[in-house]
């Protein structure tokens, strides 16, 4: 090939954004109107935003001009159309459902087919995946391997269900499972691939038990690059194969367009099954729109089905895979614990073993977060015990890691910005002991991480 080493930006910069700098006093006192949770915080007043990757990403210029070329008819619109085969062309599905994004796939899919008691398996849940199966009464399992669970040991699939588990979750609870899911990547086990042999055997179970397989493929590409690095024998297949292959072995899925869609909103459910599609269409209606539209504009749609396109080329997902690395090498470098390998989409600090006197209960994720907004204005977002640790009878317990997630928003930020967040960081991490735990003053029932209110201890 050539002699360079440096991965640059497979683009140039057409249009720019002037952003705000603030005052670590400043700081203190946003922080302080949010109730301590950075989720409350106005945007204006955060440097660098890493708090998702979710519709986060800059369009590119040739899905700007596909905006423009939209049809916004209410019924059968062009845009549709084009969505349409863009998504099947990828994934083969025969039912193909626009939804505004991804937690409206998952709440007509779950209210279609869920029934009180039921359980439905997955590497791990994602929140809102968990939250639209557990307010139908159902129970969210998951089944992900051993080491995905442990933040330091390396592994190149960490996303991986245990099928041992599953088949004997099948074996022995079978009746009450309507459907296994696997996410790809698996977000809330820290952005960690899931390999091609899993998949294969996850749908050898589904065949044996007669289940159908969906996927939760909100990073179906970032998955499919890490199985052309990692997985014996794939090398020389497009990610685009790749990706075909891993939707093939599957009868449906769920996907959010805001993350490997690389728009800023939408999302679909697609699936085979002819009676669940007629089912999700008509509740689909009722509260996402008509099914060639399904809450979206047309350029929604478009933006979308040109996302599609992008997402897989080569050059792209190498310099996002590696800028990602990039990151995780550099704060890892001077002993901040991250999960080990790093993820496609983010850096998962480990909070609680690197702030080992803040208990769960208080929060060691919180305390992270917070100071790395108050000293570098850098905001990212807790994934532990806030996110999943209220239990459905209302009780409270540690989650199984207290991780604070850097998400990288896609085709962004420069390699400087991602220097400072390195640099913040590195920076919070030498003040780690004078850091505190905090404590819930107020919180909802459902998701209470977006709106709970802190209190310092
Ligand atoms: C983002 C996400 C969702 C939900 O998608 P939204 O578009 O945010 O509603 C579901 N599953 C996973 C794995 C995700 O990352």
């Amino acid at each position: 090939m050539h002699p360079f080493h440096t991965i640059i930006e497979p683009f140039r910069i057409k249009s720019v954004e002037t952003w705000k700098f603030t005052t670590r006093d400043e700081r203190v006192a946003a922080l302080a109107r949010a109730r301590h949770n950075v989720f409350q915080l106005a945007a204006e007043d955060v440097l660098i935003d890493l708090l998702t990757d979710s519709g986060t990403g800059a369009m590119s210029s040739a899905q700007w001009g596909a905006l423009i070329n939209s049809d916004e008819s209410y019924a059968g619109s062009r845009s549709f159309y084009r969505f349409e085969a863009v998504v099947r062309d990828l994934t083969g599905f025969t039912h193909i459902i626009p939804t505004h994004q991804g937690r409206a796939a998952e709440r007509i899919l779950f209210h279609t087919i869920l029934h009180p008691g039921q359980i439905v398996p997955n590497n791990n849940h994602f929140d809102t995946t968990r939250a639209n199966i557990e307010v139908e009464d159902a129970e969210a399992r998951d089944l992900v391997i051993a080491e995905g669970r442990q933040p330091s040991v390396i592994h190149p699939f960490k996303g991986n269900i245990d099928l041992a588990a599953l088949e004997a979750l099948l074996d022995r609870d079978g009746d009450r499972v309507p459907l296994v899911m696997v996410t790809v990547t698996n977000n809330s086990g820290g952005g960690q691939p899931v390999s091609l042999a899993n998949l294969r055997g996850v749908r050898a179970l589904c065949d044996r038990y007669k289940k159908p397989f969906f996927l939760d493929a909100c990073r179906f590409a970032e998955n499919a690059w890490f199985i052309k690095q990692r997985e014996e024998g794939q090398a020389d297949r497009t990610p685009k194969a790749i990706a075909r292959e891993v939707f093939g072995l599957a009868d449906g899925c769920t996907m959010s367009a805001k993350k490997d869609g690389l728009a800023n909103i939408g999302g679909f459910l697609a699936m085979n099954s002819d009676e669940w599609a007629e089912q999700c269409r008509n509740l689909l209606i009722l509260t996402e729109g008509f099914p060639t539209y399904g809450g979206l504009a047309g350029y929604d749609l478009e933006a979308i089905a040109r996302g599609l396109e992008e997402v897989v080329e080569e050059p792209y997902l190498r310099y996002r895979i590696r800028s990602t690395a990039y990151l995780a090498e550099k704060i890892a470098a001077a002993d901040v614990p991250i999960i080990q390998p790093p993820g496609g989409h983010a850096v998962y600090i480990d909070a609680r073993s690197m702030l080992p006197h803040i208990p769960p209960l208080q929060y060691p994720g919180i305390a992270l977060l917070n100071a790395l907004y108050v000293e570098a204005g850098v905001r990212g977002v807790e994934i532990g015990t806030v996110m999943f640790g209220r239990q459905p009878d209302g009780s409270e317990r540690p989650a199984e890691m207290d991780l604070v997630r850097l998400a990288i928003p896609r085709r962004v930020y420069t390699q400087s910005h991602i220097d400072y967040v390195a640099e913040a960081v590195i920076y919070v991490a030498k003040m780690r002991e004078q850091l505190r735990g905090y404590r819930i003053t107020s919180a909802p029932k459902v998701l209470r991480h977006f709106t709970a209110a802190f209190d310092p201890l």
